[in-house]
């Protein structure tokens, strides 16, 4: 099959056979086992690299941070080659910090994000020394300041703004209109008493603005939008205090391929429109131009995995309009992708260790759960002669894959297996049913 843009670079197909850096399909699963995440670990890297630069083009001495999104997914590993490439990470938890952590990741390169950090994550972001706090209420403004006044630092912060703006996406991936948990609203006047209440705290340190807009963007609009009003709200706070804001946070969003028909974001299709949109914001309020940082995940990761599985069973079943859907069983599901359940999410899958010259028949791909609306591709288009043993893979599942798994209906979760140069390892281990029972405490 000719390679669409959902497949990440080192991908190759020979004979009909998924290749991932020169190593066959049926190789990596005789290997790894099945189901895995399989990563494209040069891939991964110039991403990351092409997001650093794109950056540094765009906006020269005023490149801000691009902070990887680690809630997409992160390990140890990944947190090291993200330092090697020098961006920072953004985390939201006490969990994505300590991986950051123990990956090596300098607390100077790390942004804490969530609209409900326990005051234990606050204490150990702030003694541990993180570049930024992303402050999301009220409350939290209070614990911060109460963490860095006890440990005797001022804790520079940036304050997220609800630009109240409708990112077409799906709903529950969308956050920066005014009905959501997040951030604080411009519109309502919120965001201007949290400033307010930051000004009172000597312990803080305010350095800018964030909002993120929703997932999955394409387009450059929503960015453009959300650069106006950001910047009309930083010129605001020019004027009642007399200095300027030094840095501007856009968030990630920017979207990428899941079907063949797709074409995934890339850092010079839209930094150049959030650039001018930026400057023209600059110019109309009078503003020096800030720092400007972005925080993509998706866009990093999400191309550059993909899932391999084997099929267990297929069945010809009858549906109402009287044709017959081919259910296609896989050792995995809703646990390791979870996106389909949630959002609707659309992939795509082929078989990834032959050629089938068979005609394609109508098909769904499922998993092994005990669970109707356990479905990784609703409708698709597969060979007719899918037979168990078959390989299928499934392309962009980097991103909130792994990082969503569960262990629904005790299914221990898959690997992830790096891959470069030809030379395949684990960097996240399969999970055993001994790591599930070890959290059960027996009463017998
Ligand atoms: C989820 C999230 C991101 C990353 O979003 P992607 O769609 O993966 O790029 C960035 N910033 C914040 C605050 C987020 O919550």
């Amino acid at each position: 099959m000719s390679k669409a843009s959902m497949w990440s670079k080192n991908i190759s197909f020979t004979n009909g056979e998924l290749n991932l850096s020169g190593i066959p399909a049926s190789q990596l699963a005789k290997e790894f086992g099945t189901p895995t995440f399989f990563l494209d670990e040069e891939a991964f890297r110039s991403r990351a690299i092409a997001w650093r630069d794109g950056l540094k083009a765009e906006f020269g001495s005023n490149a801000g941070q691009v902070y990887y999104a680690s809630k997409a997914f992160i390990s140890t590993a990944v947190a090291h080659w993200i330092s090697e490439i020098g961006i920072g990470i953004d985390v939201c938890t006490g969990g994505e910090l300590a991986v950051a952590l123990a990956g090596g990741v300098d607390p100077s390169m790390i942004e804490v994000h969530g609209n409900n950090k326990s005051l234990s994550e606050i204490d150990r972001a702030v003694s541990q020394g993180v570049k930024t706090i992303v402050v999301d209420s009220i409350f939290e403004i209070e614990r911060v300041a109460a963490s860095a006044k006890k440990h005797g630092v001022r804790q520079s912060v940036l304050i997220r703004l609800t630009p109240g703006i409708e990112a077409h996406t799906h709903e529950s991936i969308s956050t920066a209109h005014e009905d959501v948990k997040f951030g604080f609203s411009i519109a309502s006047g919120a965001a201007w008493i949290a400033v307010e209440a930051i000004s009172k705290l000597p312990e803080l340190e305010l350095r800018g603005v964030h909002c993120h807009i929703g997932s999955q963007i394409f387009g450059t609009e929503a960015f453009e939008i959300a650069s106006d009003r950001l910047l009309e709200f930083m010129a605001r706070y020019r004027d009642a205090f007399g200095v300027e804001l030094p840095e501007l946070d856009l968030g990630g969003g920017y979207g990428i391929a899941y079907l063949p028909s797709e074409v995934t974001v890339e850092p010079a299709d839209v930094l150049p429109a959030i650039g001018t949109a930026v400057r023209a914001a600059c110019a109309k309020y009078a503003l020096q131009l800030p720092l400007i940082s972005i925080e993509p995940g998706r866009n990093i990761v999400g191309p550059t995995m993909f899932t391999l599985y084997e099929v267990g069973t297929v069945k010809d079943v009858v549906i109402e309009d009287g044709s017959i859907r081919k259910y296609i069983s896989v050792d995995g599901g809703m646990s390791d992708n979870a996106r389909t359940a949630l959002y609707d999410a659309e992939y795509f899958a082929c078989i990834a260790q032959r050629t089938s010259t068979a005609s394609t028949t109508q098909s769904r791909l499922v998993g092994k759960h005990c669970e109707t609306g356990d479905i990784i591709i609703r409708d698709i288009q597969l060979p007719s002669d899918v037979v168990p043993g078959d390989l299928i893979a499934t392309p962009a599942t980097g991103a909130y894959g792994r990082s969503m798994a569960s262990n629904y209906n005790h299914v221990p979760r898959p690997p992830v297996v790096a891959v470069i140069d030809g030379n395949a390892r684990v960097i996240v281990r399969r999970e055993t049913e001994a790591d599930l029972l070890a959290l059960d405490v027996a009463e017998m």
